[in-house]
């Protein structure tokens, strides 16, 4: 894991006083799920540069698969890390807000990740949260990639976030060979890739896809080679 995947987000989003004064004015009438999606051009400004702000303190990267997103290509969704619905009092919250790419974020849906679901002060410290959370919690404690390919779970924490944001997907094992090959001999990532197929199911979802994947590239490669 490069240290650019590695990051801790050192502080969150400071509002500006019109967002502040914006967001204290819903506040003040009791925050619903709906108000985030307020017309206000205040809690417009917010939203936008809030993702700007954390897309550019996340090093360009999904919190959740760390995968670089650029930003020309897919808009990076603002994440709440506690669901918005349920606890609509920490929807504007900085510290509760990241971005995150759209399979992590619909994947994670509505999943509760607080240990205590019913705490009434946010917990700012890794320990409150089932998911790695990207303010407080170092990724590598609880993540490694095998191979540099696929991830595992070195805590409880590393396989709930796994688990909840399926980053067994087999796309994301494709996304990081295909940023691989640039930088690396392509024959060691190929032997790699072929030594991760003999590796338990738990590793990657949908194992035949995976498979046919590796194949696939194998044969791309030996003809490559062929026809040097
Ligand atoms: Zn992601």
């Amino acid at each position: 894991m490069t240290k650019e995947e590695d990051f801790v987000v050192n502080e969150p989003y400071k509002p500006t006083k019109m967002e502040q004064s914006a967001i204290r004015v819903l506040k003040r009438k009791g925050l619903v799920a709906e108000d985030w999606n307020s017309g206000k051009k205040y809690i417009q400004s917010f939203k936008k540069n809030l993702r700007h702000d954390m897309y550019n303190k996340q090093n360009k990267r999904c919190a959740f698969c760390r995968i670089h997103v650029p930003l020309a290509c897919v808009p990076m969704h603002r994440e709440h890390i506690v669901y918005k619905d349920e606890h609509p009092q920490w929807m504007f919250l900085p510290e509760n807000l990241c971005v995150a790419c759209p399979c992590c974020n619909e994947y994670k849906g509505t999943t509760e990740v607080l240990v205590n679901p019913k705490i009434k002060t946010y917990p700012k410290v890794g320990s409150g949260f089932k998911i790695i959370h990207p303010l407080y919690d170092k990724y590598s404690d609880h993540i490694e990639l095998v191979g540099g390919i696929l991830y595992r779970g070195k805590t409880t924490k590393g396989v709930f976030t796994i688990n909840t944001c399926h980053l067994y997907r087999v796309g994301l094992a494709e996304e990081r060979v295909d940023q691989m090959m640039f930088k690396e001999n392509k024959g060691n990532i190929i032997a790699e890739l072929v030594r991760l197929t003999a590796l338990p199911e738990q590793y990657v979802d949908e194992k035949d896809e995976f498979l046919q994947y590796v194949t696939d590239i194998v044969s791309k490669y030996k003809q490559e080679q062929t026809e040097k």
